[in-house]
């Protein structure tokens, strides 16, 4: 029998999961077409980047050695700042991952004296250590750079009063951190970032704004740098990798700011100029291309998966009708037993790596064992269906990704079987 009911048999899911499956899904349509439309716009505005920049089959031939005249690799940033509407962009397998380009662009646009403003809250935990608030090898507080943080109010919209009087001569740089990263605050959204931004520079508009754009890029159809952001910074094996890049980060802003950053990246003098591209530049192109479609069945997952558990009682961020301003889900299951079995299914639905079990672990930073599930073809992808989670209360299942909108679906009915099996929940 060629019908889909009998492939989930094959696969594991019992008729009833998939029923429940289905009738959650059902209820979707209306969003799902919205998403569609998202992605549609951003599909158009990427090829519209790509034929304005004259993407050619020559693009993809690599430097190797200084990489001096990387075509693929200056056109590549050409189109980066096109479609995140900027000046200028920096984009390279040289940058390792999100932290790094993060790393990058505050260290080349702050000196010694120099504040740096938090207006998000607390900034991602790897980035604690970049900016020494976990005193740290290296960070910006060894080189003199202070750091200032306005928290979010309670229901996670800007404080724009303490961002005022917080903000001083000294005051060189703001942050922004677009998603939520591990807290439970809402992500903002493009339009709150925009506010924010008009407000920061209508107070000074030489302070320069930096938004952490890690998880957001193509979930809404505008970004930061369509509203002043000074630098928009992501790592590709997020979002706009599209599950092809295989390492890098982007950092897309002003001239001066990008200008800055290279001479950090590499050095003062050599800038931009050096960085072979090492055969990466065809998977960045195409990566970039299929972002679009990639991010929005990445999102339709993560609203899946939020109507599912919603549904079944567990508490759910964002919310199953909540609108969506980035690619995180999390789903907290109040007992190891229920986050176990949630990651073994995410882990079991994996094109690789499906036969291996999940467990968990202790890892440096973490107070408690943590739990990781992810079946990538490019390691810690997490663009590529993943989940992972503390061992702890309230035993959240921290979830994103998935590279098409069937594999995402998979993983999250393997996921409630696996909650079946063991009998956790009932259906
Ligand atoms: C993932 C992420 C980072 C860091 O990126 P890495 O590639 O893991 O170093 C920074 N900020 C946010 C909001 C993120 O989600």
């Amino acid at each position: 029998m060629n019908t889909i009911e009998a492939m989930y048999q094959e696969l594991g899911i019992e008729e009833r999961v998939y029923r429940f499956g289905a009738e959650v899904e059902e209820k979707l349509k209306k969003r799902f077409e919205e998403i569609q439309k998202t992605a549609e716009y951003n599909q158009l505005k990427v090829i519209r980047a790509m034929q304005k920049c004259r993407v050619s089959a020559e693009c993809f031939q690599s430097g190797t050695g200084y990489g001096y005249n990387d075509l693929g690799r200056d056109v590549l940033e050409e189109v980066y700042a096109e479609v995140f509407h900027t000046e200028a962009a920096l984009v390279r397998a040289q940058i390792t991952c999100g932290t790094h380009a993060l790393a990058v662009a505050l260290f080349g646009n702050l000196k010694p004296g120099d504040e740096l403003l938090s207006i998000s809250g607390k900034p991602y935990d790897t980035l604690e250590e970049v900016i020494g608030i976990r005193p740290s090898r290296g960070s910006l507080a060894e080189y003199g750079v202070s750091y200032r943080q306005v928290d979010l109010l309670g229901d996670g919209s800007f404080d724009f009063e303490s961002v005022r009087k917080t903000i001083s001569e000294k005051t060189k740089l703001v942050e922004i951190q677009r998603s939520k990263g591990y807290q439970t605050r809402p992500t903002l959204s493009v339009a709150q970032i925009a506010e924010a931004i008009r407000f920061v520079k209508d107070i000074r508009k030489d302070i320069i704004v930096l938004v952490d754009n890690c998880y957001g890029e193509f979930v809404e159809c505008g970004e930061p740098g369509d509203f002043g952001a000074d630098m928009v910074v992501g790592s590709l094996i997020k979002n706009p990798g599209g599950g092809l890049a295989p390492i890098g980060g982007y950092i897309a802003g002003t001239k001066e700011c990008i200008e800055n950053a290279a001479c950090r990246l590499t050095t003062p003098g050599l800038g931009k100029e050096v960085g072979a591209s090492l055969g990466v530049n065809r998977s960045f192109f195409q990566g970039l291309f299929l972002a679009p479609t990639v991010t929005a069945g990445a999102l339709k997952g993560a609203i899946f998966a939020a109507n599912i558990f919603e549904k079944l009682g567990f508490k759910v961020v964002p919310d199953g009708r909540e609108s969506r301003h980035d690619i995180i889900q999390a789903v907290e299951f109040g007992t190891a037993e229920g986050l176990i079995a949630f990651c073994e299914g995410i882990q079991a639905a994996a094109p690789v790596d499906s036969y291996v079990t999940p467990e968990p672990w202790a890892m440096p930073g973490y107070d408690s064992d943590v739990i990781m599930a992810a079946g990538a073809f490019i390691q810690g992808s997490s663009i590529e269906l993943s989940a992972d989670g503390p061992v702890k209360p309230p035993y959240a299942a921290y979830f994103q990704g998935g590279l098409t909108w069937e594999h995402a679906k998979l993983g999250i009915l393997k996921a409630l079987q696996k909650l079946v099996d063991k009998g956790i929940v009932t259906l």
